[in-house]
């Protein structure tokens, strides 16, 4: 069991998917450069033995790729959607422990200190230094505990902007606060296991308690540790936490910040984050990763729990689906669906449950025959070109809730939605696939897979 960062970055070793930096590198552009390089090639999670300035490492691009994804939750290819769903159907809720290695150094006061973590800087344009694999986890009386990813771009020693907007969770956990004229209290942690931190990308309603569902992927509950100065409990492993609140009416400038649709993204009005202590382990480690343009760690964790549930809901009505993959170039938007059709339409059907699981919303649904890997963006083209008649086969539904930011919607999270049925067509005769005999079997001296042996 995978019970802290150390354990995850133990078992990339293990599997030779961590690479040190030894190499001094800058936390401004030096550490992303790194972690943009490694995100294009499908390369190792980096660790930054000397980030200047700082006086601890830093990894990044942990979750860059999907098999890292998949080692995280300890799963294989071909179980992971199962073990997902288990996690989500049988949560687990966290137990409360009276310490834990998190405590090992306490700051407040003067002593708690922005300054004192290697907050890197990531795209070129972007405002400043962000901290961009922070948990941000709060309590509201009747929602619960809420975990959450937000960018928090450092203002000064004490401060961070922390982009929340409705109607996401920590928005509407912000929102609630104020209208009642109090503070939000928001621990941030940093450097966690991979259960507690892939729990934040669960999508689902506001009463999730997205902890219960790390402790189902894990079989035991997450023990959390109370914070020194808020009433919000924490991961007892975490390498470091931040405590502070939001105040309510506080609001400042934020952004510019290079965003998960591939474009910077800002400037706008946001809450405030103010720091009241800092505890973490000795020898702390300090996570970032990177956002743009796909693919990076930002896409990857978001793209298996789309998978996951869309595919549990389209199996309940099609229980012949094969795979379900969003795709690496839609940035999240777009999902390709293969299935055996067993009636006419069937095809509509997938496309509507997957246009209306949870509020997960795609800009385009392509469904496929079970023939076709939706995996390979060439089969899903091939498709696309040979089994798909525009006036027939597409189907838009105008103004639907969207995604946040993507730069060619007229109103923010207002898109219209494209299906594309792009099977064949039910029960009539189609064209035979052209095929030959015993390629795959044939050997080429020297050669494997495109590439030179
Ligand atoms: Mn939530």
């Amino acid at each position: 069991m995978l019970k802290d960062l150390r354990d995850f970055l133990r078992l990339l070793e293990e599997k030779g998917d961590l690479v040190h930096i030894a190499e001094p590198v800058s936390p401004r552009f030096g550490v992303a450069a790194g972690i943009r390089k490694t995100s294009d090639i499908h390369g190792p999670a980096l660790y930054f033995d000397h980030v200047e300035g700082a006086s601890m490492p830093v990894v990044g691009g942990l979750y860059a790729d999907r098999r890292r994804f998949i080692w995280g939750l300890e799963s294989s290819p071909e179980e992971i959607f199962d073990k997902f769903i288990q996690g989500v159907r049988h949560p687990i809720p966290p137990r409360l422990v009276a310490d834990g290695p998190c405590k090992e150094v306490v700051l407040t006061g003067r002593d708690a200190d922005l300054s004192r973590l290697p907050i890197c800087t990531h795209n070129r344009k972007d405002a400043g230094p962000f901290i961009t694999m922070g948990l941000a986890i709060a309590r509201h009386p009747e929602y619960g505990n809420n975990v959450a990813i937000s960018r928090l771009q450092l203002f000064d020693d004490q401060t961070l902007g922390f982009r929340s907007v409705l109607p996401q969770h920590m928005g509407m956990y912000y929102d609630a606060a104020e209208q009642r004229g109090e503070p939000l209290p928001v621990a941030v942690t940093i450097g966690n296991d991979p259960y507690t931190t892939l729990c934040s990308q669960v999508p689902g309603s506001v009463y999730l308690d997205e902890l219960a569902i790390a402790g189902g992927w894990m079989g035991e509950p997450v023990e959390l540790v109370p914070c020194e100065t808020i009433d919000v409990a924490v991961p007892a492993t975490s390498e470091i936490v931040l405590e502070g609140e939001m105040v309510p009416g506080e609001r400042r400038v934020e952004g510019p910040f290079g965003e998960f649709p591939g474009y910077y993204h800002g400037v706008t009005e946001q809450p405030v984050f103010r720091l009241k202590a800092i505890t973490h382990r000795r020898d702390p480690i300090y996570v970032t990763a990177l956002t743009g343009p796909p693919n990076t760690d930002n896409h990857v964790m978001r793209q298996v729990p789309l998978e996951a549930l869309v595919y549990d809901r389209i199996r309940q009505i099609c229980p012949t689906v094969r795979d379900v993959c969003v795709t690496d170039g839609g940035v999240t938007m777009h999902v390709a669906i293969s299935i055996r059709p067993t009636f006419a339409t069937q095809a509509r059907d997938v496309m509507l449950a997957a246009m209306s699981t949870e509020r997960i919303r795609f800009k385009l649904v392509v469904v496929t025959d079970d023939d076709v890997d939706v995996r390979d963006p060439v089969q899903v083209e091939w498709a696309l070109a040979t089994r798909v008649q525009a006036d027939e086969d597409v189907v838009i539904l105008p103004r639907q809730y969207g995604a946040p930011l993507d730069p060619s919607a007229h109103t923010p999270r207002v898109w219209a939605v494209m299906g594309i049925d792009a099977t064949r067509p039910y029960g009539r005769p189609f064209a035979e696939i052209a095929d030959v005999p015993g390629a795959d079997e044939f050997v080429i001296p020297g050669w494997t897979d495109g590439a030179r042996r």
